[in-house]
């Protein structure tokens, strides 16, 4: 089935009790967070800046450093709100349901809306921490971005000199084995999997869909885009996501 939310929900959908979602992008633009790879996307309009987002070009120039943290300044996540998309995914978790959030987001909306922040994991990690890139410690943003605004255009590791970094996945960056292995126990591990706002051409998130399907969970894609994963799944939906969200996800 592809395009609106069906009336009466399948019962398949109603009736189970560990479901694990996959957010992305698209959750958070009804929130002013940019798509950065969508068509109408940053990095699409602007190929510069995928630089600031690519790590052997962060590493090699300070340049692109003292650009990605006048960026950091002014990132929308800092002023955005949760939207009713976010607020959907945490009435999941009050009803239960909710086994995991797994996000392709750095803002941090999910749990600001109010998801338990033990159940979401952030595969392309976090704009609100910074990470060191030579010994690994992890601070908070705010206090790297005070520094940058008093007069440091690219503020070093205070423990060991090194170079930081938002505590987010850039091109050409390992992600947190922790998390995946977290995600793919979760992916593995429910009735339903739910893909919301997202292409589903990134890895491994994409690859996700493929292990929940195969471990015998139904497979639900709420996206504007088709994706390479509609036709694995169960339901396609195209409507707007803070719409459509909150009724897929009604209690049964
Ligand atoms: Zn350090």
């Amino acid at each position: 089935m592809t395009g609106a939310v069906p009336d009466p929900l399948p019962g398949w959908l109603t009736a189970a009790r560990r479901v694990t979602a996959l957010t992305g992008a698209g959750v958070s633009t009804d929130s002013g967070i940019p798509d950065f790879r969508g068509p109408q996307g940053v990095w699409t309009r602007d190929p510069e800046a995928e630089k600031l987002s690519t790590l052997s070009w962060y590493v090699a120039d300070p340049g692109v450093r003292r650009r990605a943290w006048q960026e950091r300044l002014h990132h929308p996540a800092w002023s955005a709100t949760p939207n009713a998309g976010h607020a959907a995914l945490v009435e999941l978790q009050r009803q239960r349901r909710l086994r995991a959030l797994l996000t392709q987001n750095i803002d941090g909306l999910h749990q600001r809306a109010g998801s338990d922040p033990a159940l979401v994991l952030e595969l392309h990690g976090t704009v609100h921490e910074v990470a060191c890139l030579s010994c690994g410690e992890r601070t908070p943003m705010r206090a790297a971005l005070d520094r940058v605004g008093a007069g440091e255009p690219d503020p070093a590791c205070e423990r060991c000199g090194g170079i930081l970094k938002s505590a987010t996945i850039s091109f050409g960056q390992a992600l947190d084995a922790a998390v995946v292995d977290a995600a793919v126990a979760a992916a593995t591990d429910c009735d339903a999997f739910l893909a919301v706002g997202t292409s589903l051409t990134v890895h491994p998130a994409a690859g996700l869909v493929d292990l929940a399907a195969a471990h015998g969970a139904r497979v639900v894609v709420v996206n504007a885009e088709p994706t390479p994963y509609d036709t694995v799944a169960d339901l396609v939906v195209r409507e707007p996501i803070a719409t459509a969200l909150p009724r897929l996800l009604a209690a049964g």
